[in-house]
């Protein structure tokens, strides 16, 4: 591990919406700018007083699939609700500027480029990485990030989601980071070989994949007399499984 991702934890702006001219933009800026009070998406559980916690090491692979909707404008909208502003954490800054869709698609179809590209060395390790350059990489962290040394090593801290999904890039690209499904066979997230926040093995995008496997295996031993449990097993026990957190 040759480098650290500092976890991105900003809250994403509230009440998202695309005006007429194609710009992205946020009640929590225009809010701001009338009255000087800014309101987040995200409160705090009433029970652990935490706030939620979204899992973000896959982002910069699930890019595709927003980028591919029908529906662009939706899927912007749904991205945001998610992850955030694209290009800044803090929307209401004097310096920030709204942005159009289309700066969004750009981005997101560079994104996708520079993704293909790593995975094609993944799966053909023979090849030189001829067409992704480390400058394209740092041209973007330079661009939504802020690179630090701490404790000797290089740190990168995301200034928005992009800045996050580019440090993906990166770790991927300098460090090898490789994915594998996240083990919930209905979950359709992927797990880094190592976390690049922590350097340690993930193991689930989330406790609910967890639990979910763990529900899985109690049951799979129950019936192990049985030997291995046919695929209809295996849709029943999800079933009951989805059932059961559906009653939770
Ligand atoms: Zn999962």
């Amino acid at each position: 591990m040759t480098m650290r991702l500092l976890e991105y934890t900003a809250p994403p702006p509230y009440g998202v919406k695309i005006t007429r001219n194609g710009y992205v933009n946020f009640e929590t800026r225009t809010g701001f700018l009338e009255n000087g009070c800014a309101a987040y998406q995200w409160v705090p559980d009433d029970e652990t007083g935490q706030i939620p916690i979204r899992y973000l090491y896959d982002v910069h692979r699930r890019i595709e699939d927003y980028l591919n909707r029908e529906d662009f404008r939706e899927a912007v909208l749904e991205f945001v609700e998610l992850y955030g502003c694209w290009f800044s954490a803090d929307v209401t800054s004097k310096k920030y500027n709204l942005h159009n869709v289309d700066e969004w698609r750009s981005e997101w179809e560079h994104v996708q480029r520079v993704v293909e590209v790593l995975d094609m060395y993944v799966q053909h390790p023979y090849l030189t990485s001829g067409h992704t350059s480390n400058e394209e990489i740092e041209r973007k962290l330079n661009q939504f990030t802020n690179i630090t040394i701490e404790s000797g090593r290089i740190a990168i801290r995301p200034m928005s989601i992009g800045g996050s999904v580019w440090a993906l890039i990166a770790s991927d690209y300098f460090d090898g980071v490789t994915y594998t499904p996240c083990p919930n066979p209905k979950c359709p997230r992927e797990i880094p070989s190592t976390s690049p926040t922590t350097g340690r093995r993930v193991k689930y995008c989330s406790q609910s994949c967890k639990n979910a496997v763990h529900y899985l295996a109690g049951k799979r031993k129950k019936e192990k007399k049985n030997d291995m449990p046919s695929l209809a097993e295996m849709a029943k026990a999800f079933k009951e499984f989805n059932e059961q957190e559906k009653n939770n």
